[in-house]
C-alpha cells in the first residue's frame, strides 16, 4: 500500500509524538532509530559509549539526555558518541543534563588517534550549565566525540600487553569483574624474596582519563629507564591499571555494575573487582613481601596528591612529605607541581585509607585535573617517577 500524503503526515506526527516524550532513563528503539538512520547519524555503540536517549532535532542535529548509571552519584557526566556523515558538513549535538551540570570539555578524535578539545566557540553552555550545545565539523565517515579521550577496553589491553613486553613485566589475570571481564595485573619481581611491596592502581572511576594518561606516563618513566633498574629491583611491584572494566565498557560515571563506587569498597571488599585486588595483594604478603606503598591514579578538577596526614604513624614515616619535597625539587618551577590534600576522605573505605589503616603504610591518591594540558600530565608523571626513584634510592 502506498501512503497518501495525509497518511504520511499522520505517521510523521505519530513519530514526532513518540520522540517528543523522551523519558530520561529509557531510550526506546524508535528514538534511537531516529538518530541512527539518515544522511547524518549519531551512534553510541562502542566500548566506553553510554546508551543515552537520543532525539533527532534536525537533519544533522541531535539531543542526548545525559544521566548517570545510578542515582545520587559523583558528578562525572561522561558522554561519548560517533557522528556519521556521507559528506562533510556541520552537526549539532545538545547535551541535556536533567539533574547534573556540564563538566567535561568535549574532545574530538583526529587522524592517527590524536585528540583535541573542541574550540571554545564550538561549545555553548547554558547559564545553569544543564545544557551544552556542541557544533562539530564533520568529515565524510565517522567522527568520534568524547568527554575526554576515548580509551576502549581493547586499547587498554593492547597498552598493557605492549608495556609488559617492553619492560619484561609479567601479566596475569587476578580475577573477573561482575560481568566476567578479566582483571589483569602487571608485576615485576624483586631481587630478594623479602623485598617490600609497592602497589599501583588505576581505572576505578571510568571517566577519569587524565588518570589513565598520567598512570601510563608514570609507568613508562619508572620502568622503561634501564638506569632505574637497580633501585626498582629492591622492591616487589604489583600494578593493577584497569580495575573497573565493566564500568569503563558501559561508559559509567563512577560505579561498577554492582551499583558501587569501587573506591568506597576497600575494606568491605563486597565486589569481585576489589576482592580480586585484595586477594592479589594478600598473596604477595603471604609470599613474604611487606606492604610499603600504594599509589592510586585518578582525575578530578586539579592536579593534587591526596596523602595521609603528616603525623600519621606509618612506615615509611612522612613518605608523602618527603616524596613531594623531591617532586618539587625536580619540578623546579615557581608554581608547585601538585596541590596537596593531607586529610581527604579520612575514615572512608578508599584504597589509600584502607592501606594505611591495615598495613600502617602510606597510600597516596594521585589526581590529575580534567582539563590539565596533556603535556603537563606527562611532565608531572615523569617528575613524580623520577622523584620516587630518588626517594627509594635514598631510603635503602
Ligand atoms: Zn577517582
Amino acid at each position: 500500500m502506498t501512503a497518501t500524503p495525509l497518511l504520511r503526515l499522520l505517521m510523521l506526527g505519530a513519530a514526532l509524538t513518540v520522540t517528543g516524550c523522551a523519558t530520561p532513563d529509557a531510550p526506546s528503539a524508535s528514538e534511537r532509530a531516529s538518530c541512527e538512520t539518515g544522511a547524518v547519524r549519531l551512534t553510541q555503540d562502542f566500548s566506553t559509549a553510554p546508551d543515552y536517549a537520543c532525539e533527532r532535532t534536525g537533519d544533522s542535529a541531535f539531543e542526548l539526555v545525559v544521566i548517570p548509571e545510578d542515582p545520587d552519584i559523583n558528578p562525572s557526566p561522561w558522554y561519548a558518541f560517533d557522528l556519521h556523515a556521507e559528506r562533510a558538513g556541520e552537526a549539532r549535538v545538545a547535551l541535556d543534563y536533567p539533574e547534573y551540570r556540564h563538566r567535561y570539555q568535549p574532545r574530538v578524535e583526529l587522524e592517527g588517534g590524536h585528540w583535541a578539545a573542541l574550540p571554545e566557540d564550538a561549545v555553548i553552555v547554558s547559564e545553569d550549565r544543564q545544557r551544552a550545545t556542541l557544533t562539530v565539523d564533520i568529515a565524510p565517515g565517522a567522527t568520534r566525540i568524547g568527554a575526554q579521550e576515548v580509551i576502549s577496553l581493547a586499547d587498554r589491553a593492547d597498552w598493557r600487553a605492549t608495556f609488559a613486553e617492553r619492560t619484561g613485566m609479567s601479566r596475569s589475570v587476578i580475577g573477573e569483574s561482575r560481568q566476567g571481564r578479566p582483571i589483569e595485573a602487571l608485576s615485576r619481581p624483586a631481587a630478594s624474596p623479602e623485598a617490600p611491596l609497592i602497589i599501583i592502581l588505576g581505572g576505578q572511576h571510568p571517566p577519569e582519563v587524565p588518570g589513565v594518561l598520567g598512570l601510563r606516563a608514570f609507568l613508562d618513566a619508572l620502568f622503561e629507564r634501564e638506569v632505574n633498574s637497580s633501585v626498582l629491583d629492591g622492591y616487589q611491584w604489583l600494578i593493577l591499571p584497569d580495575l573497573n572494566p565493566d564500568g569503563i565498557e558501559h561508559g559509567h560515571w563512577r560505579h561498577n555494575t554492582g551499583g558501587l563506587d569501587l573506591n568506597r569498597d576497600w575494606g568491605p571488599f563486597t565486589q569481585p573487582e576489589t576482592a580480586a585486588a585484595f586477594a592479589a595483594i594478600e598473596a604477595q604478603i603471604t609470599d613474604g613481601h611487606a606492604p610499603y606503598l600504594l599509589l592510586d591514579f585518578h582525575a578530578t578538577r586539579r592536579d593534587v596528591l591526596y596523602t595521609p596526614p603528616d603525623a600519621a604513624a606509618l612506615t615509611p614515616f612522612a613518605f608523602s612529605e618527603d616524596w613531594i619535597a623531591v617532586i618539587e625539587e625536580e619540578w623546579d618551577s615557581e608554581t608547585p607541581a601538585f596541590d596537596r590534600g593531607p586529610s581527604h576522605n579520612v575514615g572512608m573505605p578508599t584504597s589509600k585509607t584502607w592501606f594505611a589503616d591495615t598495613y600502617a603504610a602510606p597510600g597516596v591518591t594521585v589526581e590529575y585535573g580534567d582539563n590539565t594540558d596533556r603535556d603537563r600530565i606527562t611532565n608531572l608523571s615523569q617528575t613524580a617517577a623520577r622523584a620516587l626513584v630518588r626517594y627509594l634510592d635514598e631510603a635503602e
